[in-house]
């Protein structure tokens, strides 16, 4: 089955194969150095001072940055380009957070003067921005995020990375993020099962600053040692999820990430050339705010599309794509790219994508997408 969902992405062979292995206990040696590793490679690959790898997933990072940098009363503005922007109004009002929220148009950024306006008028201690929102597609413009956040020295700046982390380029200390997070099974294209979590030193000032927080597991204080030794115990590490992740590292290596990231820019790009020559058009129109992880993608116009029936359609030709998100259900779909999928999956999906739209009466020119893809790359 070829996966586009946006999460689980395909795993490679060699990631399953290391996570098949015999059990060993946590305190084993060898775990223990792989345990170590993984943490060092994570804080090495995304210039962060901190990294920590926490059975959960994305959903977990979301509410360990807020709960470690804000407490009840505290004010933070969540600034929202879709419905996982959106979340965190939901993880704020969970702990009685006060926040303002800020939403863009529909495939769209809230503009940077927006935000810059509205944090001139409370004292926020925090800001919530998602660098890519899969709902969406919209990419966040983080540079220009930061330099306007340098004026307010007291911000958090909260970045969920959960789509991106992993296709997007994206460095914690250039872009001078506090915090950030990704679920093992988005762009990483591992399993489902682990939160990783990259956070700075103003971060981890933030949460001691905040002195005693109601949280056990959530509070990064209780982390920070293990991660640090990883002989020592707070909470039994995902063992088998800790050997796929040291894999998925070691294949980004040997990929470059630098490479990774260019080779994620240029198939998404060649994909959506072919996508709109086969009658689509991008959700996202301006090509600066779209992500290089997924296509949202709204169907050909002036044609009715029973929208339930393509997707089964596509699945039963063995590609598996999915649909709207909240409210965008039955008004776009997406296809994910993120993490494995490469030339090869892009091309047999412009194939499948052509077939159905042939068997399903849906007007396309035969070979256009599979030309404009070769064309663009
Ligand atoms: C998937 C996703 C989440 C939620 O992650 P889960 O692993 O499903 O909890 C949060 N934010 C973004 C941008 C996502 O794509």
């Amino acid at each position: 089955m070829l996966i586009m969902q946006p999460g689980p992405t395909p795993v490679a062979k060699e990631v399953e194969k290391v996570m098949s292995r015999e059990m060993v206990s946590f305190r084993d040696a060898g775990f223990v150095n792989d345990m170590k590793l993984v943490v060092d490679e994570l804080k090495d690959i995304w210039r962060a001072p901190y990294a920590f790898v926490i059975p959960g997933t994305g959903t977990l990072g979301m509410e360990i940055s807020i709960c470690n940098s804000v407490k009840k009363g505290d004010r933070v503005l969540i600034v929202s380009h879709g419905s996982f922007g959106d979340r965190f109004k939901d993880i704020c009002d969970s702990r009685d957070v006060e926040y303002d929220y800020l939403r863009s148009e529909d495939g769209a950024i809230v503009p940077v003067e927006v935000i810059e306006a509205q944090l001139k008028k409370h004292n926020y201690k925090a800001v919530t921005i998602t660098h890519v929102d899969t709902s969406t597609g919209v990419k966040s413009p983080v540079k220009e995020i930061r330099e306007m956040l340098n004026q307010f020295e007291d911000i958090i700046f909260i970045l969920d990375t959960v789509c991106s982390a992993g296709s997007e380029r994206i460095y914690l200390d250039e872009l001078g993020v506090d915090i950030m997070f990704t679920g093992s099974q988005k762009s990483f294209g591992m399993t489902p099962g682990l939160s990783i979590i990259w956070a700075s030193e103003k971060f981890m000032k933030r949460r001691n600053d905040l002195g005693k927080i109601n949280e056990f597991y959530n509070d990064l204080n209780n982390w920070l040692p293990v991660m640090e030794d990883p002989i020592k115990y707070f909470s039994t590490p995902p063992v088998t999820l800790i050997w796929g992740l040291k894999e998925v590292l070691s294949l980004m290596k040997e990929e470059g990430v630098e490479a990774r990231y260019t080779r994620h820019e240029n198939n998404a790009k060649a994909f959506s050339t072919a996508l709109e020559a086969m009658g689509y058009s991008m959700f996202v129109t301006k090509e600066e705010e779209r992500t290089c992880s997924l296509a949202n993608i709204k169907y050909p116009e002036g044609i009715e599309i029973d929208d339930a029936l393509f997707r089964e359609n596509l699945y039963k030709k063995g590609m598996d794509i999915a649909a709207g998100y909240g409210e965008f259900f039955g008004k776009i779909i997406r296809i994910s790219h993120m993490g494995n999928v490469g030339q090869d999956e892009l091309l047999q999906a412009i194939a499948i994508l052509e077939e159905t739209m042939v068997e399903m009466n849906i007007p396309v020119t035969v070979g256009a997408g599979a030309k404009a893809f070769k064309e663009a790359l």
